[in-house]
């Protein structure tokens, strides 16, 4: 019965969407659930560094990519408190010489489309949209799942690209909620053009102060500007009305230098959301099913590496497959052994700098102003290597 289903995918995100590419592009025929009414993606940005395209580059897709991409000038990071430049990657000409690739910035709803086209491109991939899985079994042979609105899908395997609040998740690995920081995060989008803030434009810039950063950058090729707030507070987990909300910003805030205020009062209050993450887990497969992106491994985003993981484990699972020659189980730990220890890294080090980097107050600020002060580009570089350098995709496997 399962043999000749195609493969199920639980998520259209970026992780799931990517994981049909590449299985599409092996051969295989897989069936994309999402639960959201439409596929699609929330309006914000997003930034990629040079290691996911060696996955773009794979599926054929650069171009498409580039097309609705920029590149920052630099990726720069600002002491909140007085302004003074701490630390610059470069991201321009060296950048690419170096890692071969560009460092990106993205309105997702674009990045989005690109995939959803080149999914929507192959005979060898179905999407179904509001199709919300609550239900899943594994039969030994195949797995079935069920959806709100009561329809069931079988597949030979199962790939649970459904997020950090994974169904799939809760009940293979059962570790509960994700890890709250006490941190919340806001983000608006504004037209370039009704920005009135001093501030540049053409790159990627980070206020990092005591307790809290804002990071901002350009999208749609300078029509846009994105703007995403993030701090401490003992509320992170609660609603409040607007009013509210600007009063606890301007108070969190209040010692930031002007320019982090007058970006603050442009914030849009209606998303507002708890940060966390989760911690690593040597596993991600059982039987026929197994975890990929945030389902497996959420890490903050502090290195803007989320993303790029849920990207480099689609092309991983896929190739992993077909060089199991489709052998789930042997694919699943193949695909496990080889991903767990670049993303685990990602979730612990975005962890690590997330206090001693970002939000660092006190004696502590002064510690991490007079260490990145002797970090110039090539030491940028090499703190990179292992993360820009881009992940290992198998080989066939006994080849
Ligand atoms: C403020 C912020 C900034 C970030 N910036 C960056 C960045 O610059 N660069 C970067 O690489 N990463 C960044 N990230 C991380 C990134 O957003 C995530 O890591 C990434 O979206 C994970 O992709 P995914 O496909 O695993 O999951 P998701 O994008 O969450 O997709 C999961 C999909 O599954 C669907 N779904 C969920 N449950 C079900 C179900 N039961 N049935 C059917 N469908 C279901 C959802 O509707 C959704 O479409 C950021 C995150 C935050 C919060």
């Amino acid at each position: 019965m399962f043999r000749s289903d195609p493969i199920l995918i639980v998520g259209g995100g970026l992780g799931g969407l990517t994981t049909a590419l590449a299985l599409a592009r092996r051969g295989r025929s897989v069936r994309v659930l999402e639960g959201a009414p439409e596929f699609g993606a929330i309006g914000y940005g997003i930034q990629f560094g040079p290691n996911v395209f060696h996955v773009f580059d794979r599926l054929g897709l650069m171009d498409q990519v580039l097309a609705v991409a920029d590149s920052p000038a630099a990726v720069v990071m600002l002491d909140a408190l007085d302004g003074k430049e701490l630390v610059r990657i470069p991201t321009g000409a060296t950048l690419r010489a170096r890692f071969k690739y560009p460092y990106i910035i993205v309105h997702r709803v674009d990045l989005h489309n690109v995939l959803l086209d080149a999914c929507r491109g192959s005979a060898a991939i179905e999407l179904v949209a509001d199709a919300m899985v609550n239900g899943f079994e594994d039969r030994g042979d195949g797995v079935v799942v069920t959806t709100a609105d009561a329809r069931t899908f079988s597949g030979p395997a199962l790939v649970a690209a459904d997020g950090f609040r994974s169904l799939f998740r809760a009940a293979l690995i059962g570790d509960g909620e994700p890890r709250p920081t006490g941190y919340a995060a806001l983000r608006t989008i504004v037209p370039m053009a009704e920005l009135e803030v001093d501030v540049p434009r053409d790159r990627v810039v980070l206020w990092g102060g005591p307790g809290y950063h804002v990071i901002h950058y350009p999208l749609r090729h300078g029509a846009l500007f994105n703007i995403v707030a993030v701090f401490r507070t003992a509320t992170h987990a609660e609603r409040a009305d607007a009013a509210t909300y600007r009063a606890e910003l301007e108070h969190i805030y209040r010692d930031a230098h002007p320019s982090v205020h007058a970006l603050n009062a442009m914030m849009d209050f209606r998303w507002r959301r708890s940060v966390a993450d989760r911690d690593p887990v040597r596993h991600w497969h059982q039987g026929r099913i197994v975890l990929l992106g945030d389902a497996a491994h959420a890490p903050l985003q502090t290195l803007a590496q989320g993303a790029c993981m849920a990207i480099e484990d689609g092309l991983c699972l896929a190739e992993t497959i077909h060089a199991a020659d489709g052998q789930f189980a042997a694919a699943f730990r193949r695909f496990e052994a080889l991903r767990l220890a670049r993303t685990a890294r990602v979730q612990l080090e975005s962890r690590a700098l997330w206090d001693s980097l970002l939000h660092a107050e006190g004696i502590a600020r002064d510690v991490r102003n007079a260490t990145v002060s002797g970090w110039d580009e090539t030491h940028m570089f090499d703190c990179l290597t292992w993360l820009y350098d881009g992940a290992s995709f198998p080989a066939k496997i006994g080849h």
